[in-house]
């Protein structure tokens, strides 16, 4: 069993800036992340909005993140928690591995996942043409056609960096207006590479050979039209969803499943916070994340001191 002062899970913007903050305030601090570094950014090809840092990939900015966090003494272990005990004083969480951790405070920041469509097909050809993460598969497709489904900033930015590696890129969005930003809408209707497809629903994944997927049927909700866009690769793009069963029964989650904590980010337990995407909040930015961090590692050294 190792001890800590504060745990934090997940290594996106939010834990690893909560990371930053509770090692400089003399807190031990430990983040479990149970996939890759950054989190949601590690999927984002540029990030152009992260205040004084310019234009930098998502990647870069999650290195960087991490090697501050690591030049501040935090550590980082690449170990999912698969067990939560959060209620008491003493924290424990476990990971895949069987190690088991306690901390008097837990920052909660595991961010959010991509949703799923539940359309037929999707599921039977994850990886197989259907992704969530256009700069992770988009190299697979390269001079091939591609759909993205979605109409907010993310399907807006797999669009255009699909448009720089396919031949074609068809958009499917179900309403006729974005809800993604201005700039990134009219880089989108400038490219001639990319089709729009607006008041369109995804009905069904197709494969020609039932081995890989050769396109995406869909369906105009005003017209009822049907038509197969002929795609290899189908990118998903229709949100963020959270996933916090693992504390459901301890944390109080918002009906959306998000958890129940406000600005201060502190849930319904002592000791326990919530940063970043996984928390009820309007505005889900890297920037917002990471503000989430630095309050969160500060309400844990408040309470820690109350200890
Ligand atoms: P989002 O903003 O929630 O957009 C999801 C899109 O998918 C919406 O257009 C929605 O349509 C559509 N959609 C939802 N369910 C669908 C379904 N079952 N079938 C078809 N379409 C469906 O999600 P996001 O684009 O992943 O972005 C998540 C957050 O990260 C947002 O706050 C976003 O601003 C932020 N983000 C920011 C940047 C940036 O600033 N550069 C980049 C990426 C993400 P409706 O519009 O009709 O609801």
């Amino acid at each position: 069993m190792e001890q800590y002062d504060i745990l934090i899970i997940g290594a996106g913007p939010a834990g690893m800036t909560a990371a930053i903050y509770g090692q400089r305030a003399g807190y031990r601090t430990l983040i479990l992340e149970e996939a890759v570094l950054g989190g949601q950014i590690a999927n984002t090809p540029e990030v152009e909005n992260y205040p004084a840092v310019g234009k930098i990939s998502g990647v870069e900015l999650g290195m960087n993140l991490y090697n501050q966090v690591l030049e501040q003494g935090a550590q980082v272990e690449f170990d999912g928690v698969v067990s939560a005990q959060l209620a008491g004083p003493l924290k424990t969480l476990t990971t895949q591995s069987g190690k088991v951790y306690t901390a008097r405070a837990v920052i909660i920041a595991n961010g959010a996942k991509r949703r799923k469509l539940g359309i037929p097909g999707e599921e039977a050809y994850a990886g197989r043409g259907v992704s969530y993460c256009a700069t992770c598969d988009g190299g697979f497709f390269k001079g091939k056609s591609t759909v993205v489904v979605g109409g907010g900033n993310t399907a807006l930015e797999d669009a255009l960096y699909l448009a720089n590696l396919c031949t074609q890129v068809h958009l499917i969005h179900r309403r006729d207006t974005f809800r993604g930003g201005k700039v990134l809408v009219d880089a989108v209707l400038a490219r001639e590479n990319i089709q729009v497809h607006y008041d369109t629903v995804p009905v069904e994944v197709v494969s020609a050979d039932g081995q890989k997927v050769s396109g995406l049927t869909v369906r105009n909700v005003k017209t009822g039209a049907q038509e197969l866009l002929e795609a290899q690769g189908v990118f998903v793009a229709v949100g963020l969803a959270p996933d916090n069963q693992l504390f459901a029964g301890q944390i109080e989650l918002d009906p959306a499943g998000y958890i129940a904590a406000g600005e201060d980010c502190k849930t319904n337990l002592e000791g326990v916070f919530a940063a970043g995407d996984t928390r009820t909040k309007t505005v889900r930015q890297i920037v917002t994340a990471a503000g989430d961090g630095a309050v969160a590692a500060a309400e844990a050294g408040n309470y820690l001191m109350r200890q």
